[in-house]
């Protein structure tokens, strides 16, 4: 029988071994889903709505022993981790106290006596979850889901199975039938059979970008729906008219928030000429007063990265960049500490073709660009094979709303940092994906949209 063991992050401990089901087994609880299924999709949206928020409550309730885990699992800040958790709660009771009007049937005038446009759910939705946010971005995918009328399998990352148990429970503790939400421990190898199994309608992933292209692929192959959320290498412009204390604050709080490790985050920081140097000073002075310990002590800014890999594989990126002609201003060293620590980073000059301009950094590094003009700032800022969230600091919202209508991103925030909330959609373009989450876009993406006419 095949194990996976979870590690703290920040100590290098083991936590728990958890036995990871067959491609046989997990097929089982697929079918078990789909049978569910068969009795869910006839649930009226009140009874959908009363147990979306009694799961509300029980975020509410747990809040701090998910909270934990969370931390424990992949080292998030453990203030961060509550915030997750009360936003888990917030995307429950948006889908559950709105399902009436997101889902309502649009009448259409036409010839007939009667057509309209309704919305029914689809079957079983699998999720292939990351574990940046390890309760947040399944309730992203399961809340809007299940409130259809679908029912979801979970393939969570391995390293946050301790999570993806305590969703499971969750949904249980609210009152949900058996088999709505199941959490499937399996290898990302046996993807492959799930996602070819007939009671498998259509998948969802977050994560890599390779991650999104082979699942895609083998969905593809399969003529099943796909939405993908990847990662990011996003920009934020900053202008000469800004003011640089608060571009610095946002700057190192964007950066170095889930140690680095937000698909949103501000990665690239493309900075007009005449403050450059003004900009850089300040942030550098920041990033450096920003204390790195344990994800448990509340007075420290941020913590370590989730596994000893990553943080591995980022200190490559830095020290290619840094061969290619980068600037190391700070960081960039590993620290001689057990955990899967890095510290915060900064690399500036940067230009097109180097790692750290191409490539997405998930981590406390981040690059900083020069552009001589708004022009240029705005065609470095495309420059990039993603498009997920980018942000324009300015003293002039006018002017910075009319660089966001000019950026190649699903999200494009002036003077704050770009961050999902349930009423507005989520999602990318070009490589960092496609289709929308939360909003009535969400929603949107597993259902039926059904044109009935009648004579
Ligand atoms: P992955 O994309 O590899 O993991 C995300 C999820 O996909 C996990 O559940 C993982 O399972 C699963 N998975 C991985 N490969 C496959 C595959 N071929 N088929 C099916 N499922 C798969 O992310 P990593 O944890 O390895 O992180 C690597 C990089 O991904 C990061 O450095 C970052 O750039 C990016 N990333 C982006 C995120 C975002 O929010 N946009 C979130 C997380 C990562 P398992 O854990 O078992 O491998």
């Amino acid at each position: 029988m095949k194990k996976v063991t979870t590690i703290n992050p920040a100590t290098e401990e083991e936590i728990a071994t958890y036995t990871r089901l067959t491609a046989d087994q997990a097929l089982e609880k697929v079918a078990k889903a789909n049978q569910t299924y068969q009795s869910w999709k006839k649930t009226s949206f009140d009874e959908r709505a009363k147990l979306m928020s009694n799961l509300a409550n029980i975020f509410d309730e747990n809040k701090e022993a998910y909270a934990q885990l969370a931390t424990q699992e992949m080292g998030k800040m453990i203030q961060q981790s509550r915030s997750e958790i009360e936003k888990c709660a917030l995307i429950c009771r948006y889908y559950a106290d709105n399902i009436h009007e997101l889902l309502a049937d649009e009448v259409v005038k036409t010839e007939a006596k009667k057509s309209y446009v309704t919305y029914q759910p689809l079957g079983v939705i699998l999720a292939v979850m990351p574990w940046n946010f390890p309760f947040y971005q399944v309730i992203r995918f399961a809340a809007p889901a299940v409130m259809t009328g679908n029912t979801g399998v979970l393939k969570h990352a391995s390293n946050v199975q301790g999570c993806a148990f305590a969703l499971e429970e969750a949904f249980k503790k609210a009152g949900f039938p058996e088999s709505v939400f199941t959490n499937l421990n399996v290898e990302s190898k046996d993807i492959k059979t799930i996602i070819e199994d007939k009671n498998i309608i259509a998948v969802t992933l977050t994560g890599s970008e390779p991650a999104g292209r082979s699942v895609a692929k083998i969905a593809g192959e399969n003529l099943k729906k796909t939405v993908l959320e990847l990662g990011g290498s996003d920009a934020y412009i900053v202008l000469e008219d800004v003011d640089l204390e608060k571009a610095t604050d946002l700057a190192t709080k964007g950066r170095l928030q889930n140690n680095g490790q937000t698909c949103i985050a501000a990665k690239r920081f493309i900075v007009l000429e005449e403050i450059y140097d003004d900009f850089l000073k300040l942030f550098t002075q920041k990033m450096k007063a920003a204390k790195m310990d344990e994800p448990t002590n509340e007075e420290a800014y941020y913590g370590p990265m989730a596994r000893i890999d990553l943080r591995n594989e980022i200190h490559e990126q830095v020290e290619k960049t840094i061969q290619q002609g980068g600037k190391l201003v700070i960081g960039g060293k590993i620290p001689e500490q057990k955990g899967a620590y890095y510290p915060a980073t900064i690399l500036a000059d940067l230009k097109p073709g180097m790692t750290a301009f191409d490539e997405e950094l998930f981590g406390p590094v981040a690059s900083v660009i020069k552009a001589k003009d708004e022009n240029e700032a705005i065609q470095l800022a495309n420059n990039s094979t993603f498009g997920l969230g980018s942000g324009v600091l300015t003293g002039n919202s006018k002017r910075g709303e009319k660089i966001a209508l000019q950026l190649e991103a699903g999200n494009s925030f002036v003077n704050k940092l770009v961050a999902s909330d349930p009423r507005l959609p989520f999602g990318g373009i070009k490589n960092s994906g496609y289709g929308r989450e939360l909003s009535d876009y969400g929603i949107k993406e597993f259902v039926n949209t059904k044109s009935i006419w009648i004579d």
